[in-house]
């Protein structure tokens, strides 16, 4: 029970990681806010959980402020604090630059990088309040390397780096620790239309020979969720097997 009686909220949890997520910390005793655009993925999420755990679902998309302020205010109403959000969700629309539409460029920057922006400020009052607090913020080793036909991704994962840094800076003093996860390429619906040559190459180029589980940044997650990272503040842990990309 690492997460006894804290609340966080997921996004993305209706799907591949958030979704492993959201099972792993009702597991560890959590009460799971798992908030999704996907309707039936965050309700089948929620149905898993309340087997033995609690939570509920928050049909949120990201990059609409009211609904993520309407979330935060939610989740105040029903559970009194909010300890930790994890800001997962993510899309990608990939194409070379040559290219790549302006919609192509905008949705992905309105969701990877401005939906962060304003889940974060949707809870940030409440936990400067609280004077406690964790935000997780999930980047990626395109962010840190960069990757072909990614330029809208890796400059929002990348951005995510320079948000995680600073807000560390500025929201340490209030109690409040702000960390970042770059995942290499993880077994998920993303992953499932990358092309099955580009895996096998990833695997190969990858030290420990497997592409990476969702539970393997689930668990990454709960360290930082957790008391046991209570000294980890503006930090990037990468979950990748090693890989160079
Ligand atoms: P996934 O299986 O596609 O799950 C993402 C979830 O986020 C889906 O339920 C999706 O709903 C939801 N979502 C999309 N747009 C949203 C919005 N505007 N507001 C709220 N929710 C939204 O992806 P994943 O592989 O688990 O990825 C999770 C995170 O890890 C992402 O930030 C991704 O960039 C990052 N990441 C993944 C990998 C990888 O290899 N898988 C590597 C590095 C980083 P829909 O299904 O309706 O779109």
């Amino acid at each position: 029970m690492r997460l006894e009686n804290k609340v966080v909220i997921i996004t993305g949890a209706g799907s591949g990681i958030g979704k492993e997520t959201a099972l792993l910390f009702a597991k560890e005793g959590a009460k799971v806010v798992v908030a999704d655009v996907n309707e039936k993925g965050g309700e089948e999420t929620v149905a898993e959980i309340k087997r033995n755990g609690d939570g509920f679902f928050f049909k949120l998309d990201v990059s609409n402020r009211e609904q993520s302020k309407q979330m935060a205010k939610t989740v105040l109403e029903k559970y009194g604090k909010i300890d930790v959000l994890i800001n997962n969700a993510g899309i990608v629309q990939d194409a070379f630059v040559s290219k790549m539409t302006e919609q192509q460029w905008d949705k992905v920057i309105d969701i990877n990088l401005k939906g962060v922006f304003n889940c974060i400020q949707a809870v940030v009052d409440i936990m400067m309040n609280q004077g406690s607090g964790v935000i997780i913020n999930t980047s990626s080793i395109v962010g840190l390397n960069g990757n072909v036909g990614q330029v809208n991704y890796s400059a929002t994962k990348a951005g995510l780096i320079g948000m995680t840094k600073t807000l560390a800076k500025e929201l340490g003093k209030k109690g409040i620790r702000v960390n970042a996860v770059a995942p290499g390429f993880i077994a998920t619906p993303m992953t499932a239309a990358v092309p099955e040559k580009i895996l096998e190459m990833m695997k190969e180029k990858t030290p420990l020979r497997r592409l990476g589980k969702p539970e393997d940044i689930a668990n990454a997650y709960l360290y930082l969720a957790s008391d046991e990272s209570n000294f980890v503040n503006g930090a990037v842990l990468s979950v990748d097997g090693g890989l160079i990309i």
